[in-house]
Order: C-alpha cells, then sequence, then structure tokens
C-alpha cells in the first residue's frame, strides 16, 4: 500500500514503536512536498539506531546539555538557529515558539539544494508563525571559507556568536569551529563529527530536544547573566559525550540480559 497523507493515524496508537513509525511518515511527507532531501531520510534512519541504542529517551547528560544551550543562546550577542529539511519537517511549530521565546531568527540552510526546497522550507517556518527567517535571499549571503558543499552560503551566521546546527554536517561544524563561533549541536550520534567539533553537544532527539529547550528557556530567562554564566562555566562538553557513550554501552550490556524476555 502506498504511503499517503493520513497513514501516520493508521499506525495504531498501542503499537509499540508508534512515534518512529510516526516520524518516519512525517519524513516520508516532508520529502513529498520537497521539504527534506532524499539523503534526509537516510540521515533519520542514522538518527534512530542511534536512538535506539539511547534508550528512545532524554537522559541526564542530554537535559544538562540542553540548559548550557539556552544559557548560551541567552547571553549571546548574535544568537542563530540554523534549520535543514528534516528540522523543518518534524519540529516547525516547536522551532519557531523557540526562536520567538528567545527573539532568536531562523536560517534556512541546506546542504542538498534543489529548485523549489528553500520556498517549501520557507512556507512552513511561516505557517508555522515564523516571521525572521534569513537564508532566503541570495543577495546578502557569503560564503564561508574552506567549504565546497552548499552549505558554505551563509546568511546571518555569518556574522552569529552562537549557532545552533540540529542535525548539521561535520564539515561546516568544523568550519564554523574555525571562524571562532560557539557551536551548539543535537547529534543522536556522540561520535559524529559534528559532536565532537561542537562546544555544547545535545546527544538527544530533535523531536524531544526542541520541546525541552522551551520549558528550560522559559525558566532561565528569569535568571541573570552570572547565573547563565555559572551554567555554562559547569558545563564539560567531553564529559556529556563520554557520559553518553556509557549510556549506549549499558544499554547494549542491559539488552545482552534482556532482549529475549520480551519473546517469552
Ligand atoms: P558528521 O558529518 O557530523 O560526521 P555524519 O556524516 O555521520 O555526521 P550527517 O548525515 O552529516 O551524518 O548528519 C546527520 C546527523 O544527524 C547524524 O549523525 C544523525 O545521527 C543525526 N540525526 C538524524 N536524525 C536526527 C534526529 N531526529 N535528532 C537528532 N539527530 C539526528
Ligand atoms: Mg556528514
Amino acid at each position: 500500500m502506498p504511503l499517503n497523507e493520513n497513514q501516520d493515524s493508521d499506525v495504531p496508537k498501542s503499537h509499540p514503536r508508534y512515534l518512529s513509525l510516526k516520524y518516519r511518515h512525517t519524513i516520508i511527507e516532508g520529502m513529498r512536498n520537497l521539504i527534506v532531501a532524499e539523503a534526509g531520510l537516510i540521515a533519520h534512519g542514522r538518527g534512530e539506531c542511534f536512538d535506539y541504542i539511547l534508550g528512545e529517551q532524554t537522559s541526564q547528560s542530554a537535559k544538562n546539555a540542553v540548559k548550557a544551550a539556552v544559557a548560551a543562546l541567552i547571553i549571546a550577542d548574535k544568537p542563530v538557529i540554523s534549520v535543514n529539511g528534516n528540522v523543518a519537517a518534524l519540529v516547525p511549530e516547536e522551532l519557531v515558539n523557540l526562536s520567538k521565546l528567545l527573539d532568536i531568527p531562523l536560517e534556512i540552510n541546506l546542504f542538498y539544494r534543489k529548485e523549489g526546497r528553500i520556498e517549501a522550507i520557507e512556507n512552513v517556518l511561516k505557517n508555522a508563525g515564523a516571521t525572521d527567517i534569513k537564508g532566503v535571499n541570495e543577495e546578502t549571503m557569503i560564503e564561508l571559507e574552506g567549504l565546497e558543499s552548499n552549505r558554505r552560503k551563509v546568511d546571518f551566521i555569518g556574522k552569529a556568536d552562537v549557532v545552533m546546527v540540529p542535525l548539521e554536517d561535520g564539515d561546516r561544524t568544523e568550519a564554523l569551529k574555525k571562524l571562532n563561533k560557539k557551536v551548539i549541536a543535537v547529534d543522536l550520534n556522540p561520535l559524529s563529527r559534528t559532536a565532537l567539533w561542537a562546544d555544547i553537544t545535545i546527544v538527544d532527539n530533535i523531536i524531544r530536544v526542541v520541546p525541552l529547550m522551551i520549558e528550560i528557556a522559559k525558566e532561565l530567562k528569569k535568571l541573570k547573566k552570572k547565573s547563565l554564566e555559572k551554567i555554562l562555566d559547569d558545563f564539560d562538553n567531553k564529559k556529556n559525550i563520554l557520559d553518553s557513550l556509557d549510556l549506549i554501552i549499558k544499554y547494549i550490556q542491559q539488552q545482552k540480559v534482556d532482549a529475549f524476555k520480551i519473546l517469552k
């Protein structure tokens, strides 16, 4: 049966993999509507695999990284959130809410450019209520040095001091770091080059991360700059990544005990 718009509602909520299937269909629909690139489907699958061995839940180390990320975004002079097709398809409303809550622009920044994709993503964000969208006007764009992919073209990211890059490619994270930007990554793979290059690496699913960021932003907005700086000083990204790896190791070790029990 071909997939159609209604198929996610065909998956019963009681299905043990309901959420995973629902987001799979969201991504496929996104591809049909030009929002997601074909390669975005594969990137999503890689993410799913890591989510699986992280227990499909937000860990304490991811929560700590989210707190540090929100503090960094509030303290920043010129923060920006980079948006690609997968993120626009999965969490458009949440992303726009976060951007408005913290008064941070969204910049559409794609690896795979195709006729009509920027417009499709712009429309999704506008429909979700976005008013400040960068990366849509070629005339104001500059090129990042040392990068050959399409992602070298940036708009406000070129001027920003803190850049949040959900589901980013390692080459561009490296290029942003070389330009002395503070990079916040959301990446389910704690060993990707992006995860390792970033200053703050949130090892969790973007679907859970953005709502949590909104919740934490409401709290941290009330704090003084000094308290926010302390949150950042206390955060250790290397330890955070190592803790995420330990979680994966523990999860797999536990599965050696539990995996066959579900058959009984
Ligand atoms: P890198 O270039 O940083 O070394 P990569 O080449 O392995 O990474 P890319 O395709 O460049 O992978 O980036 C996509 C990344 O996004 C992958 O690491 C994947 O695990 C992650 N990812 C995919 N879906 C999600 C999601 N929903 N939430 C968080 N991360 C995700
Ligand atoms: Mg890559």
